[in-house]
């Protein structure tokens, strides 16, 4: 007798409801990681709605993610008038006329197993010239320069010591994902979803309704869909957890501007009365806007601040766009999953969107639901919205530490962020900061020990003490070493090609 076979489930259908960067992010990374004998995979957006339109400074993290997806950086580059990003200078943040960048790269080098911070804080401490801490990043260095290189390969070379994001055109980023994603198994369908039915029993999500009066059915439903939260706000009801009194920031004023000269390799983030203002060079134009608080700052005077930072002819009237910053209590609920702003919202002072983006892409293909599994195991939505919390609440930390630690007394806003009672966690980094030197460092996500020195440090906080373990180096070696480490990276940073000359050189390449 024949043995019987063993039919193989059907494919699970999943429905991306969405074409903003996350979902086009969502249905690459997607398409790429899931068997597609496994998974059906369908995106619907409208073009009537479009998409938010902003969101164009990333993290290095996005490498990995395109690397994944095997694109070409050169061809990408050029696809999405993308420019290199080493870092992020923070103008007046730490007090009026003060600048120091956040650098994607390392602080010195460690040695004696000992964190580099705590060398240059000891000598320091006893009166040793340490020079600048910023001026021991050669990330730094380069942003100071306008230069750019790709990193070295050789780890020993100083060269080696930085990691580099991108500026791009998001709107680019996404059509480029969808030319990407289409050939490779994902349906999209254009049209605007008017309802969503839910099972009345077990409220998991069956199918949403088109405009056209077409109803697509699925088994996991991918929330994209933007500040609108279709899915998991609106028809899960799934509780918002506000952040507006520790980020009280609620709206932003958005401008392009033609570009200028000498295109930099960092964004610029400029404090001001009522928030603060970007500044994202691409290669066809340069983003700008200013992220500000409604209780502190007018619509009228947010746009003539935008349009008086600007340092180009304005392409376009200032868009307003209003949020509040927080996160839903839970990303994940039943059958639906949300990416993107539909899971919640964190300003874009350290252009952490995209990451959570690719973060929550990531998590969702490694506990994918198996087909023929019926409705999802739940203890895969634990786990989930553990590391969706955990991505959210760092993040949340990291961009509070910023306006927490100021010294432009006597303005409003910055008055009130200085003295406002801070998140627990948050609180406790400081102080063991203070105390120890001891900065963060994390294996999971944002940010890296490097980017918490930086604001740190940037912000003025100055540890009280250092390691003591430092104290076994000889005081005059770990100055000479101080000192000949400035002079290699600003000798190695010198050398380098112009930010704008590297790319048309690397986008021309064939
Ligand atoms: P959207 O782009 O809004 O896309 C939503 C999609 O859902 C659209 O395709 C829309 O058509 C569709 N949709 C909605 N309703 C329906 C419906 N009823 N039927 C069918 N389709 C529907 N992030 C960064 O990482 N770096 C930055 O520099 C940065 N800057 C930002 C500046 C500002 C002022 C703001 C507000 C955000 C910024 N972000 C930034 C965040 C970034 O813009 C978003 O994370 C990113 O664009 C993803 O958006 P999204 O895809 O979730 O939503």
């Amino acid at each position: 007798m024949q043995p019987r076979s063993n039919p193989s489930p059907a494919p699970l259908r999943v429905v991306i409801v969405g074409g903003g960067t996350a979902g086009w992010m969502c249905a690459a990374g997607l398409a790429r990681l899931l068997p597609p004998t496994d998974y059906a995979l369908t995106l619907i957006e409208s073009d009537e709605i479009g998409t938010v339109g902003v969101g164009e400074a990333t993290l290095p993290h996005i490498r990995e993610f395109n690397a994944m997806l095997g694109l070409d950086e050169a061809e990408f580059m050029r696809a999405t008038q993308g420019s290199f990003k080493l870092g992020i200078e923070f103008v007046g943040w730490d007090k009026p006329g003060g600048r120091y960048v956040h650098p994607f790269g390392s602080f010195g080098e460690r040695w004696g197993g000992i964190d580099f911070q705590h060398h240059w804080l000891r000598a320091r401490a006893a009166g040793q010239d340490v020079g600048d801490w910023f001026d021991h990043s050669f990330a730094v260095a380069m942003c100071r320069e306008g230069v750019f290189d790709l990193p070295d390969e050789d780890l020993r070379s100083i060269r080696s010591t930085f990691s580099y994001a991108y500026h791009f055109d998001a709107g680019l980023y996404a059509e480029y994902l969808r030319r990407w994603a289409t050939p490779r198994g994902v349906r999209r369908i254009e049209g605007k979803i008017v309802d969503i039915a839910r099972n009345a029993e077990s409220g998991l999500v069956e199918s949403v309704a088109l405009q056209s009066g077409a109803a697509i059915a699925g088994d996991l439903f991918i929330d994209c869909s933007g500040f609108r939260s279709l899915l998991l706000g609106q028809s899960m009801g799934v509780a918002w957890h506000d952040w507006s009194a520790w980020l009280p920031c609620d709206r932003a004023m958005a401008v392009p501007c033609a570009g200028a000269a000498g295109i930099t390799p960092f964004t610029r983030s400029t404090a001001q009365a009522g928030g603060w203002t970007w500044r994202i060079p691409l290669q066809h134009r340069t983003g700008n806007g200013y992220v500000f608080s409604s209780s502190f700052c007018s619509e009228e005077q947010a746009r003539e601040t935008i349009l008086g930072a600007i340092d180009g002819a304005p392409l376009a009237d200032p868009r307003l766009l209003r949020f509040q910053a927080g996160r839903r209590a839970r990303g994940w609920e039943g059958n639906v999953v949300a990416i993107g702003l539909s899971s919640g919202f964190l300003e874009p002072l350290e252009s952490t969107s995209i990451f959570l983006i690719q973060a929550a892409v990531t998590d969702l293909a490694n506990l994918m639901p198996l087909p023929g599994g019926g409705p999802p195991d739940p203890r895969l939505a634990a786990e989930f919205n553990r590391l969706f919390a955990i991505h959210y609440d760092r993040t949340r930390d990291f961009l509070v530490l910023h306006y927490t630690a100021n010294a432009r007394h006597g303005e409003p806003l910055w008055d009130h962020v200085r003295n406002m009672a801070l998140p627990d966690s948050l609180a406790h980094k400081i102080a063991l900061f203070r105390s120890s030197g001891r900065a963060p460092d994390y294996k999971l996500g944002l940010f890296s020990r490097d980017s918490w020195l930086a604001v740190l440090m940037g912000q003025g906080i100055l540890p009280e003490a250092h390691d003591r373990l430092a104290d076994r180096a000889p005081l005059d070696e770990v100055a000479d070493r101080l000192a000949e480490l400035r002079e290699r990276i600003a000798t190695n940073a010198a050398a380098l090609p112009a930010h704008a000359e590297f790319i048309a050189s690397y986008c021309s390449a064939a």
